[in-house]
């Protein structure tokens, strides 16, 4: 049996100036960590060969599969607001594209498969931890219905790369739609290289935004599909409590992919101006500061289209300006429509947004853990005397004034309390994956090669929406001597 990828691959037939050739540097030992069986079917890889050895050999990159044309992509970006004019994939490989089940098309690449002519001063590598850490929070992001690339699989290599210390080394296997940034548009225009630009414009729209094709301005269509599709995803990472950490412009996706998992997080407790990442030290990335750099970033991506929209530069930033405009609605409605799933409204009330930020206010102000709070909630709207979300508040009390106000709208609605629960209970996750458990998941396999806890947490959080007897303490909050306070890049 040999391993078969039927590589249709799109992004290697563009010019050179997108990538440079590379091959993944072979590796010493590789093991099969963890193979996702259901994506390599959706994927139309068959499991079975990807999990012999051979496969495993794959995976780590060191062999080079039939159809591959592994290539490194070129890409600039902002990195906390510095612009750095090439970036490009340092330490990761793409070997190519798969067509999906679906008809999708998705890159299959290899992250920490050594280095390439974008590696600067990096080995090119990655640990294990930080591997297991993206194979966790990108799948746990998929099973909440939040659009992300995916993880295919992680190996270890059987080689150490020297961090602080010496830690096993790992490759990790990213399936994305595209690997395209806000940052690849702008390798290409700090270069003034529009015909690169329209290219790669053209290719994107193809691929990921077809619907524009037919548009009157595609160019201005393909950046309003970029902001909807921004904006939308911020919204659902702030409505799941989610902290990406390093929305750096090259961590941006064009194809509205969560991307790059380092520093991220979930908070338990609600804190709005919660960081987590050890390198946010001015806190650019909090929590809610996301929409506001999301749409910073969108604003990159529209000057590098600029030169697409008109040769009069004037009338060409007022056209962005008006499309950019679109982000803050647009996320607002998403944000807003989401919050109120969440308290389990099914209709619309002027008096709804207030209703809700009371709610988040009296959180912030009692410690609630964010998840629990929703959820506990939903068990409080089929069953008034469950008071689970009345006990994540510090001062039980602030909860039981707005409860009162909210059990009064909710009547104000047909719906019954057993159907109300349901719906809340759909959108509000028992499980995400927690600081403190990824910690201890991660520990476990790094110091004492047991992978027995990341296989178990992996499949909780598969069906985060589902209460799953056995494995209740998975949801609960960290106890003060678990927490963890900060994350890192693990570059
Ligand atoms: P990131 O912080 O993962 O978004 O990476 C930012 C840039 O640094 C990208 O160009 C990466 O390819 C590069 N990079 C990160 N880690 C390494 C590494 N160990 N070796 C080479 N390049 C790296
Ligand atoms: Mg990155």
């Amino acid at each position: 049996m040999t391993v078969h990828f039927p590589f249709q691959n799109s992004y290697s037939a563009l010019p050179d100036s997108f990538f440079a050739r590379v091959a993944p540097t072979p590796v010493a030992a590789p093991r099969l960590i963890k193979l996702n069986r259901p994506l390599a079917v959706q994927l139309g890889l068959d499991p079975d060969v990807l999990e012999t050895p051979e496969g495993a050999e794959i995976l780590a990159g060191k062999t080079v599969p039939a159809g591959a044309d592994p290539i490194a992509m070129a890409y600039a970006g902002h990195q906390f607001g510095q612009f750095v004019p090439q970036l490009g994939d340092g330490r990761a490989v793409l070997l190519g594209e798969v067509i999906d089940k679906d008809g999708i098309r998705r890159d299959i690449q290899l992250k920490g498969s050594g280095p390439t002519p974008f590696s600067r001063r990096g080995d090119g590598r990655a640990a294990l931890g930080p591997v297991l850490r993206e194979y966790i929070v990108s799948e746990a992001m998929f099973a909440l219905g939040i659009p992300t690339t995916r993880s295919l699989a992680a190996v270890v290599t059987g080689e150490h790369v020297i961090r602080e210390t010496a830690l096993p080394g790992a490759v990790l296997t990213r399936v994305a739609s595209s690997h395209i940034r806000v940052g690849t548009f702008q390798f290409f225009a700090v270069r003034r290289d529009t015909d690169a630009i329209r290219r790669l414009a053209d290719h994107v729209i193809a691929r990921h935004y077809p619907e524009v094709l037919g548009a009157e301005r595609p160019y201005h269509a393909l950046l309003g599909g970029v902001v909807a599709r921004q904006a939308d995803l911020v919204a659902r990472w702030l409505l799941v409590g989610f902290i990406h950490g390093v929305m750096n412009t090259d961590n941006s996706s064009i194809s509205g992919e969560t991307i790059d998992y380092g520093p991220c997080a979930f908070m338990d407790a609600y804190n709005p101006s919660q960081v987590f990442s050890s390198i946010d030290e001015m806190g650019r990335y909090a929590y809610a500061n996301q929409p506001r750099i999301a749409l910073w970033n969108l604003t990159r991506l529209a000057e590098c289209l600029l030169p697409l929209f008109s040769d009069d530069q004037e009338k060409a930033v007022a056209e962005a300006q008006d499309i950019l405009g679109a982000f803050s609605d647009t996320f607002s409605d998403a944000y807003q429509a989401g919050l109120r799933k969440k308290i389990g409204l099914f209709t619309e009330r002027d008096a709804d947004d207030a209703l809700i930020q009371d709610l988040l206010d009296a959180m912030a102000k009692n410690q609630a853990d964010f998840t629990l709070t929703f959820r506990k909630l939903g068990d409080a709207a089929g069953d008034p005397a469950a008071d689970d979300a009345r006990a994540q508040f510090m001062d039980p009390a602030a909860f039981d004034e707005w409860a009162r106000r909210w059990h009064e709208r909710t009547a104000l609605e047909p719906q019954t309390a057993a159907e109300r629960q349901a719906a809340m209970h759909a959108v509000n996750p028992m499980f995400i994956p927690r600081n403190h458990r990824v910690e201890a998941v991660i520990q476990a396999a790094v110091n004492d090669d047991d992978y027995t806890p990341f296989e178990e947490f992996v499949k909780v959080l598969a069906k985060p929406f589902e209460g799953q007897p056995g494995y209740a303490a998975y949801a609960d909050p960290p106890l003060p001597e678990q927490r963890v306070l900060q994350t890192f890049c693990g570059t």
